[in-house]
């Protein structure tokens, strides 16, 4: 095994890390205070391959890897994880449409979303199930050549445009996973509507809204896969995302540790400057350890997920675990570098910590990944 990026690799990274710092970094702070979605920045992004960059090429996509997916998310993260983790929403979305689409849904729905004319959303949790989202009651009764959709997803990112596009989990069938489908519901469809945009700590760049269904009527051409595949769908589309995820924490972490560094070349206490004392410099070399080692460890669950390994699951579930974890103490322990400016929004370290912190939560708790990781430990 090569612990090295190769040119492509480096480039790509590179890629990503300019547009970052040209586009996304210098305006972070204040998307978050005015709670701004930059779909302008997004659709820029786009322009350079990365609404697609797993979708296959043949599909007008990137026809990336993982890895190289992970490489991406992370330099975005270091301009704003929240931007960042919205991209990881739509890439997976989009491959969900590519590995499971028929070509006329393909063909119908990839090329507005490459270009992110469109924008997509992931709709699986609901107010009544969250962990256990195989529980989900949004109903989808079959008439004819539609299904007729009731019910309500809760904390849908990027929701609440009208003419975006949602991928559903409902239920057509039997209680438990069996009995779900996958539908796409297209902005605009009758008895489609969305809740406020919620007030949250951090992920303020983009919105997080209830999306409901009150007799909307979906063509029985919108779902993906056969009937009752819509939970496996829904799992196999989060894998990629966790790894995702993932790296947006590093990319944050990292962020805060260079942020953290910077300012201790300059500050001075009891007339040293604070990179020169040997406590705080210890702090660094685990922060950047620390990164290190998630970084590997998370491009070793993209590599299993890139060979469809038959573990990859259970490695990504792990990856998403501990870089979440890492990226989120790291920026933490950077806030605490700081001093008091750390909590002050102009220095962008508190921004990054409020950010990260839902990534402990979302994509799959990290209660929910230690399940997925015992459950190959533990016979039952
Ligand atoms: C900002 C934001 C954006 C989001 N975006 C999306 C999105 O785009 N699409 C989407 O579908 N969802 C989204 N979510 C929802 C997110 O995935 C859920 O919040 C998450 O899965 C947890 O579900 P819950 O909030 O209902 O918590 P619950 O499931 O009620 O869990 C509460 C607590 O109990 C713990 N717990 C539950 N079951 C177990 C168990 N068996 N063992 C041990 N501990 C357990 C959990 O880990 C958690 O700590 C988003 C959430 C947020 C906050």
């Amino acid at each position: 095994m090569l612990f090295t990026l190769d040119p492509e690799q480096i480039a790509i990274a590179d890629m990503a890390r300019e547009f970052s710092d040209a586009r996304i970094a210098p305006h972070a702070l204040e998307w978050d205070e005015k709670r701004r979605f930059p779909v302008d920045v997004l659709r820029a992004a786009a322009g350079l391959g990365m609404a697609g960059i797993y979708t296959r090429e043949e599909h007008g996509g990137s026809g990336l890897s993982r890895l190289d997916a992970a490489l991406i998310f992370e330099a975005l993260a270091t301009g704003c994880p929240c931007v960042s983790a919205y991209l990881s929403i739509h890439n997976m979305c989009a491959w969900m449409i590519d590995a499971y689409g028929d070509d006329a849904q393909r063909a119908k729905w990839l090329p507005p979303l490459m270009r992110m004319d469109v924008l997509s959303s992931y709709c699986l949790t609901e107010p009544g199930s969250g962990s256990d989202a195989a529980a989900l009651s949004t109903r989808a009764r079959r008439e004819g050549d539609v299904y007729v959709l009731d019910g309500q997803k809760q904390f849908i990112s990027g929701a609440g445009n009208a003419d975006d596009f949602y991928i559903v989990m409902a239920r057509t069938g039997e209680a438990g996973s069996r009995g779900i489908s996958c539908l796409v519901v297209e902005g605009g469809t009758k008895g489609l509507s969305f809740g406020a945009n919620e007030r949250k700590m951090g992920w303020n760049a983009q919105p997080t809204r209830a999306v409901i269904f009150a007799g909307a009527r979906v063509p029985v051409a919108n779902r993906l896969g056969a009937e009752g595949d819509g939970f496996r769908i829904a799992m196999s589309g989060l894998d990629g995302g966790r790894l995702n995820i993932g790296a947006c924490s590093l990319g944050g972490g990292q962020a805060a540790l260079d942020k953290a560094l910077a300012y201790m070349r300059d500050r001075k206490a009891f007339g040293k400057r604070l990179d020169e004392f040997q406590a705080l410099q210890f702090r660094l070399a685990d922060m950047a350890t620390e990164l290190e080692c998630a970084r590997t460890f998370l491009w070793r669950a993209a590599a299993s997920l890139d060979a469809k390994a038959p573990d990859a699951t259970r490695l990504c579930a792990m990856a998403k675990r501990v870089a979440t974890d890492t990226g989120f103490k790291v920026a933490n322990d950077a806030l605490q570098l700081l001093g008091g400016y750390g909590y002050l929004a102009d220095y962008g370290v508190e921004k990054i910590v409020r950010d990260l912190r839902v990534h402990q939560i979302l994509e799959g708790t990290n209660e929910i990944m230690r399940l997925i990781v015992a459950r190959g430990l533990v016979e039952r």
